[in-house]
């Protein structure tokens, strides 16, 4: 059982319910008016004679007593509708004469009144556990009267950049050096996931300060995830520090980017080791590490939602990896998708990302492709 915590509804939005909630009373709590109007006792409309208007009732301020055969009352929407009536005539079809009315068209028995329960019934199940909190269900817990929601946790995820090269934004740059892209990248990515974030900041690239980047991580968090250090070069200590702490369940897919990713698990955290490029960074992590941790959270199997697309450029492909190339998807006047490339789709080029809209996915045994081939995208909506 995930652990779960209680927050004000203000703060629930998105939040995963960790229990089922049953309608504690009536909504409507009372009977009222659906319009502004009369209500009426819709019998003493057979004699068509007019009514007498005895009282108002208003929504917060119900009329007190009963009305009697003959007698009406002036209503708003809203507003209880007074005991001995049971229809309400909308105003637009009365003719008023100072405290009396007249019916000018035809109305139902019962028309314009709202039941209690109507909408929701006591007793009523009306969120289930596992349920993701949308803005509609924040209204519907307040209208029971529920000011807290019972909430699993959020998973807790550790991350950082491993790299001798990389300087963080603000530290002048060394010959050799770089600024340390990919946490900015991370950070925004786990934003978008609703999830505690820890930043672990930039680690060098020594079996030391990897360790001690791990074990900070296991005693904190559910989830680690690094950027850099996972290939086979000789400062590459990602991998071994895993096997070591840890285990390692995969490391190395056929997929470009994202080549090196590396996954395992440390105790009870969940590790993923992504490249150290930057659009391998982000392609690993929406394919891999973002259903992972949405499925952490409590929310069902997340699918990546695939389209199929014109694509009005040629692409270069080399057969043996599935390719997550960069594209910019549009619909043209018929209403049919067309995807184009970005252009030059090193994994280091972060602008080609940053352009595109979606992922061209191309299976792995494909080669070159004409443009006007079919293809399957991958939009970023919701995503970066
Ligand atoms: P690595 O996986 O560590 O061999 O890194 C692959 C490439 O990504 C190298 O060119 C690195 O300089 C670059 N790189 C690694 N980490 C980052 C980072 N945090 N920000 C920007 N570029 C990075
Ligand atoms: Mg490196």
């Amino acid at each position: 059982m995930q652990a779960s915590e209680s927050v004000t509804l203000w703060q629930a939005q998105g939040r995963i319910l960790a229990e089922t909630v049953c309608a504690p009373l009536d909504v409507p709590p009372h009977r009222n008016s659906a319009m502004d109007g009369y209500a009426l006792r819709y019998a003493d409309l057979a004699s068509e004679k007019p009514l007498h208007l005895v009282g108002a009732s208003f929504a917060g301020r119900p009329f007190a007593g009963e009305v009697q055969p003959g007698e009406c009352v002036r209503i708003m929407t809203g507003a209880v509708v007074p005991d001995g009536t049971d229809s309400v005539v909308m105003q637009e079809n009365v003719q008023r004469d100072g405290d009396h009315i007249r019916i000018t068209s035809s109305l139902m028995h019962g028309e314009n009144v709202r039941h209690p329960g109507e909408d929701m019934r006591t007793g009523d199940t009306v969120l289930d556990a596992g349920r993701k909190l949308n803005a509609a269900d924040l209204g519907l817990l307040a209208s029971l009267g529920i000011s807290d929601a019972k909430v699993l946790r959020r998973p807790r995820v550790a991350f950082c950049s491993t790299g001798d090269e990389l300087k963080s934004i603000g530290e002048p740059l060394q010959p050799g050096d770089i600024y340390d892209s990919n946490r900015y990248t991370l950070y925004g990515l786990l934003q978008n996931l609703d999830v505690e974030i820890i930043d672990l900041g930039v680690v060098r690239d020594t079996p030391e300060a990897v360790e001690h980047a791990f074990q900070q991580a296991m005693q904190q968090a559910d989830v680690f995830i690094t950027s850099g250090g996972a290939s086979v070069g000789e400062a590459d200590y990602v991998t071994s520090t895993l096997e070591r702490l840890g285990q390692v369940n995969f490391w190395k897919i056929a997929m470009k980017p994202g080549k090196p990713l590396a996954f395992g698990t440390l105790g009870e955290c969940v590790f993923f080791g992504l490249p150290g490029n930057p659009v391998s960074v982000m392609a690993t992590f929406m394919l891999f590490v973002r259903p992972a941790i949405l499925r952490l959270r409590g929310e069902s199997l997340p699918t990546v939602p695939e389209y199929t697309a014109l694509c009005t450029t040629p692409l270069k492909k080399v057969p043996g990896r599935t390719d997550y190339q960069r594209g910019i998807c549009e619909r043209d006047a018929q209403g049919q998708w067309q995807v184009r490339s970005t252009g030059g789709q090193g994994s280091h080029i972060l602008r080609s990302m940053s352009q595109a809209n979606c992922f061209i996915a191309l299976p792995r045994e494909m080669g070159n492709l004409e443009a006007g081939a079919t293809v399957t995208i991958i939009p970023f909506e919701g995503f970066l």
